[in-house]
């Protein structure tokens, strides 16, 4: 929250593939980059029904990757959507320093460009998953993939996603 108790919209990521949009919300720093990331990882996604209005992705948490050998709280998802009477609500939520934590374990340096684009494609990543849910009103997962229940932080962490599941 700001002086005016308002949350920063930081960044609103127009013409994905299928024309929509996401409105990136926070009240913290972002990785570097991560506009460019979410638009390149979402230009991989499958294509569904276009929706007419933007999707907020409220991002909660400090985005910061702790040192390896630092003690984090990881008993809390990446990214979730909420349901109302059997109905996705289009606003997806994304822990930022969840994925911070999740990535840890294989980042040699937390301060560096790569480390940082990294973490840009990783939040990208959650962002991505839980779009799905909204777009197709579902909450369930797929058994392999991006939309299984629970991502591992090398998948989230891939150059290339798909290669990740290979
Ligand atoms: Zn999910």
């Amino acid at each position: 929250m700001n002086a005016f108790g308002l949350a920063t919209i930081v960044a609103i990521v127009g013409g994905i593939l299928n024309g929509d949009s996401l409105i990136l919300q926070s009240e913290t720093p972002l990785p570097p980059g991560l506009a460019a990331a979410v638009k390149r990882e979402m230009a991989l996604s499958e294509t569904w029904e276009q929706r007419e209005s933007p999707l907020l992705v409220v991002i909660h948490g400090v985005c910061h990757i702790p040192m390896p050998w630092q003690e984090g709280h990881i008993e809390r998802p990446l990214g979730w959507v909420n349901k109302v009477d059997g109905q996705i609500l289009s606003i997806i939520h994304i822990d930022c320093s969840r994925i911070g934590l999740a990535l840890r374990r294989i980042v040699i340096d937390p301060t560096s460009t790569d480390t940082l684009e990294m973490y840009a494609r990783a939040i990208a990543r959650v962002i991505r998953h839980e779009r799905r849910h909204v777009l197709l009103n579902t909450s369930t997962h797929e058994k392999a993939g991006e939309n299984k229940s629970s991502l591992r932080a090398d998948e989230l962490a891939a150059p290339d996603f798909r290669r990740a599941f290979h």
